[in-house]
């Protein structure tokens, strides 16, 4: 039995939470839903949620409300879930790949400013597996065009002392069970404008003016109007229940990351091996733990199958849009940090089940695979 690379925790509340909604008749987008977004809001320091299917609908959502559209071009890292770029695409618009740093796997300014064009019509950056990008050094450059934050990975992560997502123009989340707060499927947007919250509501259902839970609400005779073709990016009342709960493990589950991580760099150390850590503004929810390999290490599939034979269910690292059949002749600049993080890093299991003696087993059959002895 090998040592998964993420597990979710889910406990008997979230089962309880989902059984209660089930048996309240009320299963669709209601009032669980609209106490998640406020809830979730509220522990990331924005003022507004608007709550979706999952993080790359809520992306979709973010550049629609922008009005990004053809001809447009949205600056994205190459490096990140194919989803980040895809998003730009569902608008008929064009990713345009700027380069990582590969000491912390995200966006700069430099390498965003080297990206923009005049048809930059927006600017989506990742807090890539919960490591805070430098946001504001990214808003200095970026002048009036929006930065919008892909913060599938970072609920918790902290910038500049606040949360990531405290004075986010526009930031969307993911609740996939690869995240640290899991709703199944699920997505969340924030931000501080109640307008674009009120116009995000309505395009996440249909263009409909007042949603149905809003109309049950109100009894009597009450007509909804479509106001604008919109899209159907609900999230349920049963996730929304389930979110609730795991919102509430939220801190705890983060403090555990960390010690985890922590030990981890003690025991990599020794070998000589980099790996993710905190940057200069800001603290990692250490979402996704990941080592670089050294100069000299075999191929990354070779390690992969390495730590597989030894138990250990590790990951290639972070994965690169531009280096996907998807984005096959997808003009772009050259991006070496990005390719050097995404075929020469690995992701390593990390999650609440997770033993010192594993973390012990894990390094040293890394240390295996690489022909590396502790010094
Ligand atoms: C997971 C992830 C997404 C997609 O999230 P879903 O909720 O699965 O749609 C988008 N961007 C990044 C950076 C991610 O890690």
């Amino acid at each position: 039995m090998a040592i998964p690379v993420m597990k979710p925790l889910l406990g008997e509340e979230e089962a309880l939470a989902v059984a209660e909604t089930v048996r309240s008749g009320w299963v669709a987008q209601g009032p669980r839903v609209a106490a998640f977004e406020k809830a979730f809001a509220e522990r990331v320091g924005a003022a507004h949620g608007v709550a979706v299917s999952n993080c790359t609908t809520g992306l979709h959502l973010c550049l629609h409300l922008l009005g990004v559209g053809p001809g447009d071009e949205v600056v994205v890292p190459s490096l990140s879930f194919i989803a980040t770029a895809n998003a730009v695409r569902y608008c008929g618009a064009t990713p345009v790949f700027a380069d990582i740093d590969p000491l912390t796997g995200n966006l700069t300014a430099e390498t965003v400013a080297a990206a923009i064009t005049p048809a930059t019509k927006a600017i989506m950056i990742v807090h890539q597996g919960g490591v805070p990008a430098d946001v504001k050094a990214i808003r200095a450059i970026a002048g009036d065009v929006p930065v919008v934050e892909d913060a599938a990975c970072a609920a918790g992560s902290t910038l500049d002392g606040n949360p990531v997502g405290t004075g986010a123009l526009l930031a969307a989340w993911s609740f996939h069970p690869r995240k640290l707060l899991t709703t199944g499927e699920g997505g969340m947007i924030t931000t501080d404008d109640a307008e674009w919250a009120t116009r995000l509501r309505r395009l996440r259902e249909h263009g409909m003016s007042m949603s149905a839970a809003d109309r049950h609400a109100a009894g009597g005779a009450v007509v909804e109007s479509y106001v604008e073709t919109a899209f159907n990016y609900r999230m349920t009342d049963i996730q929304a229940a389930m979110g609730l709960v795991q919102l509430g493990r939220l801190n705890g589950i983060i403090e555990q990351r960390r010690a985890l991580a922590a030990r981890y760099h003690e025991l990599l150390a020794p070998l000589g091996l980099r790996a993710v850590t905190d940057p200069a503004h800001g603290t990692t929810n250490y979402q996704s733990f990941w080592v670089a390999l050294p100069d000299g290490a075999p191929d990354l599939l070779v390690v992969l199958g390495k730590l597989a034979e030894a138990g250990v269910s590790a990951r290639r690292g972070i994965m690169a849009a531009h280096m996907e059949p998807a984005y096959a002749g997808h003009p772009h600049a050259p991006l070496p940090g990005t390719e050097e993080l995404a075929t020469r890093s690995l992701i390593l299991p990390l999650h609440h089940e997770i033993t010192d003696a594993d973390q012990k087993h894990i390094v040293g059959a890394l240390a295996d695979a690489l022909g590396l002895v502790a010094s």
